[in-house]
């Protein structure tokens, strides 16, 4: 990471810059600083979020760590085998994803989780330069409208270039060199902006193998703790439902591309959904 990915000091923004200190104020043993982004250096798939929330990654230091937003995020990528444990702590916590990194649109904590359009603009410089450094990145997995927008402004497109919806997918021109696309499958394209499919593939690859019987007792295990958490989450604040929505949209958008999950969870359940 470097100074142009990210800047661990950066008060860029006047708001957000006085709103940590007095945040910090309050709550002196919170990190209410810039959030770094958390993961591989080399990854495949790039997960943007909205920004920190205040007892969260705010609290921690690190994104979607501390609040029930990560609850779901780290759960669901340790079920694919993307994450060393199903849980993040803190920065100490020794925690390692596996061809994932995670960052936000907006790496500051803002009023009320609703950054200001400029403070997006000014922040969008590092996101777009953690996409040009990470060559790596074959998809990107947004989490909610800002997080969209702001790939897409960070990849050089105009925010109209492609709609927002919930596991929508779209192509990021420009992601890998001419040569690449001609050694890979003609339907793939450069790399897609909501990345389910990355999620798909890397669960397939050798290493993350779980037998059949395994995988659908861990996901029937999954599903009631992701009812119980909700249960929980309804009495949460609504900032942490906010975050705790988007988060939610990461471990629908994994079931939903495991097919032979779904088929089983189907026969023996319903269909029902997570
Ligand atoms: S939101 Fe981004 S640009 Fe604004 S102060 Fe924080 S790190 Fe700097």
């Amino acid at each position: 990471m470097t100074s142009a990915t990210f800047c661990p000091d950066c008060t860029l923004c006047p708001r957000l810059a006085s709103f940590l200190a007095r945040t910090v104020h309050e709550n002196p043993d919170y990190h209410c600083k810039p959030v770094a982004p958390f993961g591989d250096a080399s990854p495949k798939l790039l997960i943007v979020g909205l920004a920190p929330g205040m007892h969260g990654a705010n609290r921690t230091g690190r994104p979607f760590t501390g609040d029930y937003a990560g609850i779901l995020l780290y759960d669901s990528l340790h079920a694919l085998g993307l994450s060393s444990a199903p849980t993040s702590v803190d920065r100490s916590d020794g925690l390692q994803l596996r061809g994932v990194r995670i960052t936000n649109a907006v790496k500051c904590l803002p009023p009320e989780n609703k950054p200001l359009p400029a403070e997006i603009r000014t922040c969008n410089q590092y996101l777009a330069a953690e996409l040009a450094e990470l060559k790596s990145v074959k998809s990107v997995l947004a989490l909610g409208t800002v997080a969209h927008d702001a790939t897409l402004v960070a990849s050089g497109l105009r925010r109209s270039a492609a709609k927002f919806g919930h596991a929508n997918e779209h192509e990021l021109p420009g992601r890998c060199e001419p040569d690449e696309h001609k050694r890979e499958d003609a339907h793939d394209p450069a790399a897609v902006l909501v990345g389910d499919r990355a999620l798909q593939h890397r669960v397939g690859e050798p290493g993350h193998e779980r037998s059949e019987e395994a995988r659908c007792e861990r996901s029937d295990e999954r599903v009631r703790r992701l009812k119980r958490q909700r249960e929980e989450h309804d009495r949460e604040s609504v900032e942490d439902r906010r975050a705790g929505v988007e988060a939610a949209d990461v471990a629908r958008v994994a079931e939903a591309h495991q097919p032979e999950r779904a088929d089983k969870r189907s026969d023996t359940h319903g269909g029902e959904q997570q």
